[in-house]
């Protein structure tokens, strides 16, 4: 089967671009290797999308999910490893199947930072993780941990404020680089203890995670913090070195232009994989939704025989 177009991931800009070609009528095909939703899955509580006022990112990743599903899309689970194109038609190689497609968004958004410290591999899933909304719920009534100092790490010690006995918040500058709502709702928690100043230089336990050894960036006196489940929100790197072929980089980041096109004709980007300013979910869609237009444009100027 060759798919009209095939949209590789299943965050917000890749729903996004399948909601805009299904309902378009096109042959949609949309692989995700991982979990619907992408990043916003691991979002506690999302305020700033239009229309809803609160509202969990794994709800509304499923309320995005069922509505590209009710509509047709076709949908796979696998990881995309290579991509390539041969007279007009791409060859989409996963880890389980081939893929075939008259044109392709790539929607790959970003994956987790990690410290890449002593010890993170080795207690990831013992008391390290990256995911809040994931893990969380672990270590209700126990100490828990978040290292970072944006938003995504406020957002995480909010949430574990709730359910952990104590929540340490250790970030490596002198301040937050959040939103001031969430500084502030931070700042009133009773339970929640900022430390900031802190490099973090290794995870330490036994069969678990039992505290993080951290310098401390000013007086290089070092320091244990006692914890049960660590989170790093560190922020997020690009994954799209396996499609250079067809595609520019800036940083690991896709170059489009405005119309989400890149180098390739017929082969576009959505989302935070981009090179932009802003990666948030409003961002995302508004990519995936012109993405999708635009791969509508490509597919109407392909000569009848190739339709
Ligand atoms: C904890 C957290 C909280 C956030 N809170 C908010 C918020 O409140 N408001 C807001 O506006 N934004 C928020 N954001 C940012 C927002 O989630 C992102 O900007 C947006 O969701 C990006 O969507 P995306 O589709 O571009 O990428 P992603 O969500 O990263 O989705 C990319 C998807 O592609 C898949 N993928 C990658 N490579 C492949 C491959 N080779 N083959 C198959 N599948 C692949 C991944 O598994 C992933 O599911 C938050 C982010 C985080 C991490």
């Amino acid at each position: 089967m060759v798919s009209d177009i095939l949209i590789i991931g299943g965050g917000a800009a890749a729903m996004t671009a399948a909601l805009y070609a299904s309902r378009a009528g096109y042959q949609v095909t949309l692989v995700e290797k991982n979990a619907f939703g992408g990043q916003i899955a691991d979002s506690p509580k999302v305020e700033n999308f239009p229309t809803i006022q609160s509202i969990s990112g794994l709800e509304l990743s499923n309320r995005m999910f069922e509505q590209i599903s009710d509509l047709g899309t076709n949908i796979e689970m696998d990881e995309i490893l290579s991509l390539q194109k041969k007279d007009g038609i791409f060859i989409i190689q996963g880890q389980f199947d081939s893929y075939f497609a008259k044109s392709v968004i790539l929607a790959t958004g970003v994956k987790h930072r990690a410290l890449g410290i002593k010890g993170e591999k080795e207690f990831l899933g013992k008391g390290v993780s990256y995911c809040a909304v994931c893990d969380g719920a672990f270590y209700t009534g126990e100490k828990t941990m978040v290292i970072g100092d944006g938003n995504s790490a406020l957002q995480y010690a909010l949430m574990l404020a709730k359910t952990s006995s104590r929540v340490d918040v250790v970030t490596l500058f002198d301040r937050f680089f959040g939103d001031k709502v969430l500084v502030e709702a931070l700042q009133a928690q009773k339970n929640v203890f900022v430390s900031h100043n802190l490099n973090s230089l290794e995870f330490y336990g036994e069969e678990r995670l039992k505290g993080v050894l951290f310098e401390d960036t000013i007086t290089k006196e070092q320091k244990r913090i006692e914890t049960n489940g660590c989170f790093i929100a560190i922020g997020q790197v690009p994954d799209n070195e396996r499609f250079q072929n067809l595609i520019d980089l800036e940083k690991g980041f896709i170059v489009t232009n405005d119309a989400m096109e890149t180098k390739t004709p017929g082969l576009f980007a959505a989302g935070d994989c981009r090179v932009k300013k802003v990666r948030q979910l409003t961002t995302a869609c508004n990519d995936g939704a012109i993405a999708s237009l635009a791969a509508g444009t490509y597919l109407s100027s392909l000569k009848p025989n190739t339709l």
